[in-house]
């Protein structure tokens, strides 16, 4: 049994969920929790141990733990720790490194927002250098769109250098993206379904999110720049999104909570929250490329936070879906090496990044991204965040 070393990121206090195999049984996808460097196999434990959600515990994905709402991914927490803690003889533990993990969850719908003023000023003073880095809608409402849900990948999965258009002095051309960038963002997994028609306020975002997870939203910028006006990004996003393979439940997150940023414009009240738990959670996260850390992004600095973000996405009606996944946008903060992605990074190409291997403007063939992030956790502990690796291949 790993113990519960409150100086390490997967401890009791911890616990993430995610999917996985192994290799005597490479068609048995089961759920696993992720405790110290061993996974507990979360089906076996519920079958032996005479759990009323053992259904949804022997399930291949986590969706139907994610639809059966707060009550029960409480339970199964407290019936797990309990378990670790009192029974930990009667449960299935695997080390980490003989397990296959896989995308834990159907995805459902996938919205990207844009929420961090750091990265939205820096984007709108590289694309827009005429104009107002944020646009007067910025400060009124959570901007996002609608991104592919079937190209979430896991943590691990290559990267196919993605092939489009990009604009040239002598009109478009087409072949691999030359400017090939990622961004560091956060994902949140909803679990319990809405009803079509009813807006989702942000008191009830404990209700229907489950979890959160590190994303790394691909980007192909020479594609994006010639296609975004005026409908957004489409090609230049749409090839890949990874995400980790281990989906931290909220309840994990409860010392991380944090006040976002002083608002600037008043709210519609749907979006107010000067009286709102606070919305912003403290996760600090890292981006290395080819392990040399190029950057250190702070989530507390998100102006927009997931409560708003979800209350935004539903106020029309639309309804959500077990597996829908929303992310926050790259993180960014105020200092240069805070900016999440290499547009802001090398300011477009202009200030290349060092590495021992050479510089960069954007992403070469054989390059390997890895997001790492941590919060702080009850009495002194670390929450860690699964990791979300890819390494770019050629077109
Ligand atoms: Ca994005």
């Amino acid at each position: 049994m790993p113990d519960n070393d409150p100086t390490g990121l997967y401890g009791l206090s911890n616990l993430p969920y995610g999917v996985f195999t192994t290799a005597d049984a490479p068609d048995h996808r089961r759920i696993g929790v992720r405790y110290g460097d061993a996974v507990v196999d979360l089906g076996a434990a519920a079958t032996a141990l005479g759990s009323p959600h053992a259904a949804l515990l022997t399930a291949p994905t986590l969706n139907p733990l994610l639809a059966a709402g707060r009550t029960v991914w409480s339970a199964v927490r407290a019936d797990l720790r309990g378990w670790l803690t009192e029974r930990p003889d009667e449960l299935t533990l695997l080390p980490l490194s003989d397990v296959t993990l896989h995308l834990p969850f159907e995805v459902a719908d996938y919205v990207d927002f844009y929420a961090s003023e750091h990265h939205a000023t820096n984007v709108g003073r590289i694309f827009r250098p005429d104009g107002a880095p944020l646009t007067p809608n910025w400060k009124h409402l959570p901007i996002g769109y609608h991104g592919r849900a079937g190209t979430v990948v896991v943590s691990g999965t290559p990267v196919v250098r993605p092939q489009g258009q990009r604009r040239t002095p002598d009109g478009p051309v087409f072949g691999p993206s030359q400017r090939l960038d990622i961004e560091a963002e956060v994902g949140f997994v909803v679990g319990a379904p809405s009803t079509l028609g009813e807006p989702v306020p942000q008191s009830a975002f404990r209700d229907h999110v489950f979890g959160v997870c590190l994303l790394n939203d691909w980007s192909a910028r020479d594609i994006q720049a010639w296609e975004y006006v005026p409908l957004g990004p489409f090609l230049g996003k749409s090839f890949a999104t990874s995400v980790s393979a281990w989906i931290t439940p909220l309840e994990a997150l409860d010392a991380a909570r944090c006040a976002p940023p002083e608002r600037t414009h008043p709210l519609l009240d749907y979006l107010a929250d000067d009286t709102a738990d606070p919305g912003g959670l403290d996760l600090r996260i890292t981006v290395t490329l080819n392990g040399t850390t190029i950057a250190e992004p702070p989530f507390s600095a998100m102006y927009w936070t997931a409560p708003q973000q979800l209350a935004h996405m539903t106020v029309n009606g639309a309804s959500l879906r077990a597996g829908d996944l929303f992310a926050s946008g790259t993180v960014s903060g105020p200092e240069p090496h805070q900016r999440g992605c290499l547009l802001e990074l090398t300011w477009s190409g202009e200030n290349p990044v060092e590495l021992p291997d050479g510089r960069r403007t954007f992403l070469e063939d054989g390059d390997e991204v890895v997001l790492t992030a941590w919060a702080p956790g009850p009495d002194g502990s670390r929450i860690g965040l699964g990791e979300v690796a890819g390494k770019v291949c050629k077109a």
